[in-house]
């Protein structure tokens, strides 16, 4: 039996930032280095919206730069990991209740998941397949569909949520490091929740303060509730990376890492 893999919800941040190493990316790869190596990965991307809940199929899944007017280094990104039509199948059947479709070509790997993965596993070797966000499902359901992938985790499949935490482009944003307070408030707020094994809250978070400011639209918000659905509300959340930057904020957590990953958190790479 392969090693169960973990969940994890990555703040991905700007494409902009993703060319060089930062913080954030070496956090990234600290946690790749401190766990068993997946069999493959499913990513969750808040960039992968669509009618359907769609997984991709593609032998080689092409890399996607959903992105426009940057310079031309970024489009040179490549990613080539392979893709795993078998798996792909199989959580098509593990989705049959929301009418999942293992889907050929409508999509790839976009930002949500090379920015990340890049860092995290350079030599792309291990297979990747995204999962799309229906933009017809309920907070509910995506949960439940995080639910329903939770299995996988022991079959080797890291389930990987892309997005952030909080995200608001639609505001100016300050020069310089200036942190809006209900910024940093939503985001202290959901690591509270999350600690506290708050799914229910999390699901509402509408209704939680500050909302309509951090999350004015869900798609960087939702892959954290597929996660969070994978999880065992016995498993431990690792909080890492925990940084708002203006009305972004950088959190990620990863649940079902070994005890003696619990250093990481303590590293200044990782931590506030
Ligand atoms: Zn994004």
């Amino acid at each position: 039996m392969p090693d169960r893999a973990i969940a994890m919800f990555v703040g991905h941040g700007s494409p902009r930032d993703s060319l060089t190493e930062t913080n954030y990316s070496r956090a990234w790869r600290a946690i790749a280095d401190r766990m068993p190596r997946p069999r493959a990965i499913l990513v969750i991307s808040a960039h992968w919206e669509c009618k359907g809940v769609l997984i991709t199929r593609a032998d080689r899944p092409r890399t996607i730069h959903d992105f426009y007017r940057f310079p031309q280094a970024f489009y040179d990104i490549q990613y080539p990991a392979p893709g795993d039509p078998d798996l792909a199948f199989a959580i098509e059947r593990r989705l049959a209740a929301f009418r999942a479709r293992a889907d050929l070509d409508s999509w790839g790997l976009d930002h949500g998941s090379w920015t990340v993965l890049r860092w995290m596993y350079p030599d792309a070797d291990i297979p990747v397949l995204q999962l799309s966000l229906d933009v017809r499902r309920t907070t509910e359901e995506h949960h439940a569909i995080g639910k329903a992938l939770a299995g996988l985790r022991d079959e080797g499949v890291m389930v990987l949520g892309s997005g952030n935490i909080v995200h608001n482009l639609r505001i100016d944003r300050p020069r310089g490091d200036e942190i809006f307070p209900w910024a940093q408030r939503f985001d202290d707020l959901v690591v509270d929740r999350v600690l506290s094994a708050d799914d229910h809250g999390l699901i509402r978070y509408k209704a939680l303060p500050d909302a309509a400011m951090a999350v004015p639209e869900s798609e960087h918000y939702l892959p954290l509730l597929d996660v969070l659905g994978a999880r065992d509300p016995a498993e431990r959340a690792l909080v890492f990376n925990r940084r708002v930057q203006s009305s972004v904020s950088m959190t990620c957590y990863a649940f079902g890492l070994a005890d003696g990953a619990a250093d990481i958190a303590s590293s200044a790479a990782l931590s506030r």
